[in-house]
């Protein structure tokens, strides 16, 4: 690894700069990557997806760290000399696709083996991104993501806390959840205004399986997240041909709660009663 060029200057003799509409903070330092990729666990053998890996430092970090193969998914192919040189210092071990990660078939590109997702996210497709990852079949194994850290804050958040939300309960339904580091703006090149952080997800044994219909239920109760939710959940009631309090008396949830206030298995009873009315 250490005979590679230093990403710095790579960057600088291709003229490359970040583009801010695809959301480009690059991390330089090896040290941060390497941080990173050790969050994920031994990947030593193990498939790894990784989305825009850029100029490639976490692509180096998770090369060094065993992953075989990486499967780096870049919507920019203006990376491609970067990275074309680590796919032969790899091995091969290294496998680039240059597409939109949003559209790209995991599953397709993995040919029924599973993978661990390690990645910088580029921050403005981060919440899509994730719950594309939540609502994938049983090839997904853990995932080690860098986001913003509100955004971060947000996934762990638990009830009664102001970043308690929908992002909150459907990735908690699906994974175990752990907030791992914070990353200062100044890691990055260039700084972003905010701070970052790194989380792990573990896959739940017992995951929900319909994430649809809790979609759904969390996109009402938090769309009026002041209201009590007889009030908040009036419409989506209405549209099951039911009313809220009916929907809440299954789900033995009272009338008068608010969504901030309802757990995990809250949410599920919900869902449940959601189902059990269509
Ligand atoms: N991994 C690099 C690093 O840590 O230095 C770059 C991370 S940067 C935050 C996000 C990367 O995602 C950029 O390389 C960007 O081009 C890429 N990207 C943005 N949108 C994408 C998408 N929809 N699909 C795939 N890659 C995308």
């Amino acid at each position: 690894m250490d005979e590679l060029p230093p990403l710095r200057a790579l960057l600088e003799r291709a003229g490359l700069w970040a583009d801010k509409r695809l959301g480009q903070h690059f991390l330089l330092d090896l040290n941060i990557t390497r941080r990173i990729a050790r969050c994920a666990g031994d990947l030593r053998g193990q498939a790894v997806i990784e989305v825009g890996p850029g100029p490639g430092g976490l692509t180096r970090a998770l090369l060094e760290a065993g992953a075989d193969p990486l499967i780096a998914i870049e919507k920019d192919a203006r990376f491609l000399p970067l990275l074309e040189p680590l796919v032969s210092w790899s091995d091969g071990r290294l496998r680039l696709n240059i597409a939109d990660a949003l559209e790209i078939d995991e599953a397709a590109l993995l040919g029924g083996c599973n993978a661990h997702i390690v990645s910088n996210l580029p921050y403005n497709v981060a919440t899509p991104l994730m719950i594309k990852w939540f609502k994938a079949g049983a090839w997904r194994a853990s995932m080690t993501l860098m986001l913003q850290k509100e955004v971060a804050e947000r996934v762990v958040a638990a009830p009664r806390t102001s970043a308690y939300g929908r992002l909150s309960v459907i990735a908690q339904t699906r994974c175990a959840v752990d907030y791992v580091f914070t990353v200062p703006a100044r890691a990055f090149t260039p700084a972003p205004k905010v701070e970052s952080a790194v989380i792990n997800l573990e896959p739940r044994a017992d995951a929900y399986p319909h994430l649809d219909v809790l979609e759904r239920v969390t996109a009402a109760a938090f769309g009026q997240r002041r209201k009590m939710l007889r009030a908040a959940l009036r419409g989506l009631a209405a549209e099951l041909g039911t009313s809220a309090e009916d929907l809440l008396a299954r789900a033995g949830v009272a009338p008068t709660a608010r969504a901030e206030e309802i757990d995990l298995a809250g949410f599920i009873a919900l869902a449940e009663s959601v189902r059990s009315g269509t």
